[in-house]
């Protein structure tokens, strides 16, 4: 596809998982007539399977509406593992990439968690290869090992908290009024943004999104100048240079609630282009403007799309119902062990709110 200028390719287990093949396997866009005879195809095998959909913000449209349509949940990473989680359903299925069908089964062993595709994964999982975390974390071990949500089963069974955008800065401040020093994977610009924003001692590993990555300051800037009026929102797996622009950093989750209770008219992005989507249907009025990526006339392994989350497609997912396959399978030494650090960030999370609302009800009483 011509928007790749250059690959990016890691193996890992599954084998070679660069972005020319994720690309390869993105389906062309279907027309809006037979979006609805899929999305009602698909819906009529939800219902039969007694299965419920999750999916993330970046992926197809029309996958996500399916999802509010019949009863699922589009959301960012930390709801869709909670809402796995809590919903009745014995099959999940995880439109979005692989750690998070593998969070999906970590949280509920019995139930079966079906995706699209299995090869769907991610440059942050990809660049932080189980072996070689877990020397980094050997040579460290008077650190507290704090892993984003984008890792293995394997990785996340070596940690000691997982985290996503949406609370590791309260996390991370929690573990520093503790005076614990942490070990940070696997993205090295999120990683940044929280140690300035904590002052907490971290020691990085040096991954990143291809996606994030590529949203450029100097053509931010300019893009700024031409629109002066628009809050910039960024997501912190973005470069310094992006994120030291921002009106609003934060989680998808915290992006799309800028602007659907924001008083401009329009905004820069710079996230994932797919998130475009839900902000149109929460904030019609409002005119959303993407960040730049490579510039003019350059080229990019993602231009602000990740290609594996594109792998989702409501064929893919109508063809994944039919055969009750691909589902994920997480050995259960692994998930035991990897269990332990998301109930933590859960259990964290819910305690968290509960103070708030207990504080706000306090408050108005
Ligand atoms: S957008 Fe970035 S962080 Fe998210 S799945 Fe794709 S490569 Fe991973």
């Amino acid at each position: 596809m011509d928007r790749i200028a250059f690959d990016y390719t890691r193996q890992d287990a599954h084998g070679d998982a660069g972005t020319a093949q994720a690309w390869a396997q993105v389906p062309e866009p279907v027309s809006p007539l037979l979006a609805q005879t899929l999305k009602a195809e698909a819906a009529e095998l939800l219902k039969a399977k007694g299965a419920v959909l999750v999916a993330h913000y970046y992926v197809d449209g029309h996958l996500q509406d399916l999802a509010l349509e019949t009863g699922g949940c589009v959301s960012d990473s930390l709801e869709m593992a909670r809402f796995g989680r809590n919903h009745a359903a014995q099959t999940l299925v995880v439109a979005g990439v692989r750690f998070m069908g593998e969070t999906a089964k970590i949280l509920s062993p019995e139930k079966t968690v079906l995706m699209p595709t299995l090869e769907a994964t991610c440059s942050l999982d990809l660049g932080c290869p189980e072996a070689e975390f877990a020397a980094f974390c050997d040579a460290h071990p008077d650190r507290t090992v704090v892993v984003y949500a984008n890792t293995s089963a394997a990785v996340k069974a070596r940690a000691d908290w997982m985290v996503t955008s949406s609370c590791a800065l309260d996390i991370v401040n929690h573990l520093k009024s503790r005076g614990e020093k942490i070990l940070w994977a696997p993205d090295r610009h999120l990683g940044r943004y929280i140690q300035e924003q904590t002052g907490a001692d971290l020691l990085m590993w040096q991954g990143d999104c291809i996606v994030h990555n590529e949203f450029k300051g100097l053509e931010l800037q300019l893009l700024r100048e031409q629109y002066p009026d628009a809050p910039v929102l960024v997501h912190p797996e973005s470069p310094r240079a992006v994120v030291d622009q921002a009106d609003v950093v934060g989680s998808t989750s915290a992006l799309i609630q800028a602007v659907v209770e924001g008083q401009a008219q329009r905004y820069i992005v710079a996230t994932d282009n797919g998130i475009l989507h839900r902000m149109r249907q929460l904030a019609p009025s409002k005119t959303l403007i993407e960040a730049p990526t490579a510039g003019n006339g350059a080229t990019c392994k993602s231009c602000a799309h990740c290609p594996w989350m594109a792998m989702n497609s409501l064929r893919s997912l109508i063809e994944c119902l039919k055969q009750g396959a691909p589902a994920v399978a997480v050995d259960e030494d692994t998930r035991i062990r990897a269990e332990r650090c998301i109930t933590r960030m859960l259990d964290f999370t819910a305690a968290r709110k509960a103070q708030a609302a207990l504080a706000s009800g306090m408050g108005a009483a």
